[in-house]
């Protein structure tokens, strides 16, 4: 494996490339203040694919590690510098349409960009949202107080919003907002914005069957499974293709730290992000333990961030 920095744009430079003692390797790059800078990568010096777009920067460090680089032969690095609106910031994720960009905000709450829509998960007041564009599409996975807040969603949703939810987050819906609701049962499906939508069950030990909705979402070719709460269920573990889950796994409302590895073990997800880990106890180690118990035999890339 080599792993080479390439310097694009003056004054974007790459200070720092280190190989850690797990094969993922820590960039550090050195950048004028105020601005935005996609960082790229690429198998080959012709291919390059975003891999994370930075907040405008308050510090000339931007710090990313690439989680990707222990299962690749080959990987390359550059930074772009960006201009425009409506920047969000985020791990990439290539479709036919352009990237989707992944933000966690907080919890159990992230937001989506898309083909020029955002797409907000279970908005609540805990997560702020400063500085990002208004909601096209808000999808409630179910009632609990961290994840369904009436308040919140007109807060974040933009003037043509819709809203996804199942039945009893639906009934708890401002008359304003049920008119702009559609209601998915578990296994039923929608289309909206070029997405096609599944309404995938979940439940568990908290969370009786048909409450609650996990969601896989259909864009441009690939698949993103957002779990909501719950157990390690067959229905999760049937799914194919996902690119990337979302998988919560805290005590004692969602999956041991086990009972998640087990479930993305069967699943196979191309990336996992561990959310909502953070037990009881206020720990959030939960999210490192998995990561460790998952393994690298499959290749399944974890991103850890600061959800909390
Ligand atoms: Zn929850």
């Amino acid at each position: 494996m080599c792993v080479g920095g390439h310097l694009v744009a003056q004054p974007v430079e790459f200070t720092r490339i280190q190989r850690l003692t797990n094969n993922e390797v820590a960039l550090t790059l050195t950048a004028p203040v105020g601005r935005a800078y996609r960082l790229e990568s690429a198998a080959s010096l012709t291919e390059w694919g975003g891999l994370f777009t930075f907040p405008t920067n308050v510090t000339s460090s931007l710090q990313y590690t690439d989680a990707a680089a222990p299962f690749l032969a080959t990987r390359y690095y550059r930074a772009v510098q960006l201009s425009g609106t409506n920047l969000v910031s985020g791990d990439h994720l290539a479709t036919v349409h352009g990237d989707v960009i992944m933000q966690p905000r907080n919890h159990a709450t992230l937001v989506l960009q898309w083909n020029g829509k955002m797409l907000y998960f279970d908005p609540v007041p805990t997560a702020t949202y400063t500085g990002l564009p208004k909601a096209d599409l808000i999808l409630v996975t179910h009632t609990h107080s961290d994840h369904f807040n009436t308040t919140t969603i007109d807060a974040v949703r933009g003037p043509a919003c819709a809203i996804i939810a199942p039945p009893a987050v639906y009934n708890g819906l401002s008359a304003t907002q049920k008119a702009i609701a559609t209601v998915l049962t578990n296994n039923a499906s929608v289309d909206l914005l070029g997405v096609t939508i599944h309404a995938v069950p979940a439940y568990g030990a908290s969370h009786p069957l048909g409450a609650g909705n996990g969601y896989v979402l259909d864009l441009g070719g690939k698949r993103i499974y957002v779990s909501g709460d719950t157990g390690d269920q067959p229905e999760i573990r049937a799914l194919a293709d996902i690119d990337v889950a979302f998988v919560s796994m805290n005590q004692p409302y969602t999956m041991t730290v086990g009972a998640a590895t087990n479930c993305v073990r069967s699943l196979r997800p191309r990336v996992v992000y561990p959310y909502h880990y953070r037990d009881q106890s206020g720990a959030t180690t939960n999210a490192a333990t998995f990561k460790q118990w998952l393994g690298t035999d499959l290749g399944i890339e974890v991103r850890l961030r600061n959800w909390y």
